[in-house]
């Protein structure tokens, strides 16, 4: 039988997707795909291997880690699949310390504005998981009739592009990024480098930094170089990389919405971390 597409990188309503995991499943299934990775921030959705309606659901996580390069302090995301289920050795790599904080920051800077929040209303609205991210807050900022919707609360206040973005990396401490490759390799994980040309680097300063991401072990570890959102061109130059620097290259979406389509990766990708992996 023909085997179908694999999604390495989805949001579930665990972090902030719009999607439960059994929607994605049933979603997956009418869209022909054959694994899919469920890879909240920060959190597991499921901790151990499914098949379920035909659709095989991967444990996994995108971690958000700190990385120094090029004279700049960046938050980076690792992905992690955890085929063989999620070992409780991974549970201390979140530090709850620092969860709330870049909330925090954002209802303070929306109070000066003159925008009455706390953060308490923030933990009462309706959210289904533990990460209380900018997505909630616009939620509650829609709620209180701050802004029309969504997209608008992102645009106007809280967003990457508003005049009050606050940038989380001033305000979380992450796990550093090459600890959190080595302790998902520990954990018999497979570490996925995520959208690399998400962090406003050259392609010079990718080339060296997926270098450097590949000298933290000799283990297996992976490049997200099919990502929904990248031109061809891109992507062939994150294929090219992948082959250098022997990383396994993966397929990714990056689903948060509903209407996010799934990037359907070619199966032979999953053989060739299947076999790297020694997953079976
Ligand atoms: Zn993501």
């Amino acid at each position: 039988m023909e085997k179908g597409y694999i999604d390495f990188h989805l949001h579930s309503t665990n972090s902030d997707g719009e999607r439960t995991v059994e929607e994605y499943i049933l979603d997956a299934a009418r869209e022909h795909m054959q694994a899919i990775a469920i890879t909240d921030h920060n959190c597991f959705a499921l901790r151990e291997r499914k098949i379920s309606q035909g659709v095989e659901v991967i444990p996994g996580c995108e971690f958000s880690t700190t990385y120094n390069a090029f004279g700049q302090k960046k938050e980076i995301h690792v992905v992690g699949l955890f085929y063989n289920g999620v070992e409780d050795s991974l549970n201390t790599i979140f530090d709850d310390r620092n969860r709330d904080v870049y909330a925090k920051a954002i209802i303070h800077k929306m109070n000066e504005v003159g925008l009455p929040m706390t953060f308490e209303e923030l933990q009462a609205s309706p959210h289904l998981g533990r990460h209380l991210g900018r997505m909630q807050i616009a939620v509650l900022m829609v709620q209180k009739g701050y802004a029309k919707d969504v997209d608008d609360a992102l645009d106007h206040w809280i967003g990457n592009s508003s005049p009050y973005y606050l940038n989380p990396s001033e305000y979380v401490t992450y796990i550093g990024m090459k600890d959190c490759v080595k302790k998902i390799s520990e954990a018999h994980g497979l570490p996925i480098l995520a959208h690399p040309y998400h962090y406003g680097y050259t392609e010079a300063q990718i080339e060296a930094f997926v270098a450097d991401f590949r000298s933290v072990t000799d283990q297996p570890l992976g490049l997200e170089v099919y990502y929904k959102k990248y031109s061809p061109s891109q992507m062939e130059y994150l294929r090219k990389l992948a082959e250098k620097y022997r990383l396994l290259p993966s397929a990714s979406s990056d689903a948060h919405k509903r209407t996010h389509a799934f990037m359907k990766g070619d199966y032979s990708l999953y053989l060739r971390m299947k076999n790297a992996m020694g997953w079976r």
